[in-house]
């Protein structure tokens, strides 16, 4: 057995090594993908229930790796937090959000606010506000079509500066959501503490609403606080018509799902902004 014990732990270093050099070649992967143009935006349509029509659209980043091929968030976004990374790439995607929507707007789409995901490491920047001003002020899209989308996470810690930040953010005109609400465990005073305008329900809280009550009694709750609030409310993840149905009856206003569509790329979003509606 001790043997064993000796030969299990040899794997489990060896293992880890792989992993550690996995991780090192990634990362360096990451530095350079930047100045290799290796990152791309898709943009899902987020969509008003009642009319079926696209409100806006999110943008959800991508890596188009030289060998692995298109690799989705979840895989590299940790690792980019974790290494600082994060922030370069953030900048890029504010940038090239504000470039592509401009560019709708300029062909003569209907002008439609397109969110952005910020990261929290992104708000210890001292410079985020000059960085979005720039972002803005290249592209020449004004401040109403950019919505930033901020987990409850960032709020909970709640320093001054953060504070101070998302007022300023609001200031300039932009829209401010929250991501991924009831997952952050977190009491709901920071609601009225900081300049709000939707909540975005968490996906995990829709996937079993039409199954079971206890999700269903929460989204009712959150739609019913939002709208107390004033808040707009949407609902992640629908993929489902008795999911929508069950949104719409509880007068949910906006929807993003498989239902309406997956992430495009950017070509793809611009049709289904032409027709003006997925479905
Ligand atoms: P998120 O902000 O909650 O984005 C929604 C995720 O749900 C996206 O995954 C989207 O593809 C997926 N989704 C949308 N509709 C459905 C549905 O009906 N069913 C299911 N099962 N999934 C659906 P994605 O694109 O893989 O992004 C994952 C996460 O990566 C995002 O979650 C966000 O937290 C993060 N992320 C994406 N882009 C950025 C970015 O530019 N910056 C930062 N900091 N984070 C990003
Ligand atoms: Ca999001
Ligand atoms: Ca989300
Ligand atoms: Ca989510």
């Amino acid at each position: 057995a001790k043997k064993l014990g000796r030969n299990n732990y040899q794997f489990f270093t060896a293992d880890l090594n792989v992993r550690a050099r996995q991780r090192l070649e990634m990362e360096n992967s990451l530095r350079l993908a930047l100045d290799h143009r290796e990152f791309l935006l898709h943009y899902q349509p987020l969509v008003e229930l009642e009319s079926g029509r696209i409100v806006g659209a999110e943008a959800l980043l991508r890596w188009q790796h030289p060998e692995q091929g298109l690799v989705p968030p979840g895989e590299f976004i940790p690792l980019a937090e974790e290494c600082g990374l994060i922030v370069p790439i953030g900048e890029w995607v504010l940038g090239e959000v504000c470039r592509q929507n401009k560019a709708w707007q300029d062909e003569g789409l209907t002008k439609l606010p397109v969110a952005v995901n910020l990261s929290p490491l992104q708000f210890r920047q001292r410079n985020l506000e000059e960085v979005i001003r720039r972002a803005l002020s290249e592209s020449g899209l004004a401040p109403e079509y950019l919505e930033i989308e901020i987990t409850e996470s960032l709020l909970m810690s709640a320093e001054e500066q953060t504070i101070a930040l998302l007022y300023q953010l609001k200031n300039l005109g932009l829209n401010i959501a929250i991501d991924d609400f009831g997952t952050g465990y977190s009491s709901l005073s920071y609601l009225k503490l900081f300049p709000i305008d939707k909540l975005k329900i968490d996906r995990s809280f829709v996937r079993d609403v039409s199954s079971d009550p206890d999700d269903a009694a929460i989204i009712s709750a959150i739609i019913a606080m939002a709208h107390r609030l004033r808040l707009r409310v949407l609902a992640e993840g629908v993929e489902t018509i008795d999911q929508r149905n069950f949104l719409m009856l509880e007068g949910c206003n906006d929807a993003q799902g498989y239902h309406y569509s997956r992430p495009l790329p950017a070509e793809g979003m611009k049709t289904l902004l032409r027709k003006g509606q997925p479905l």
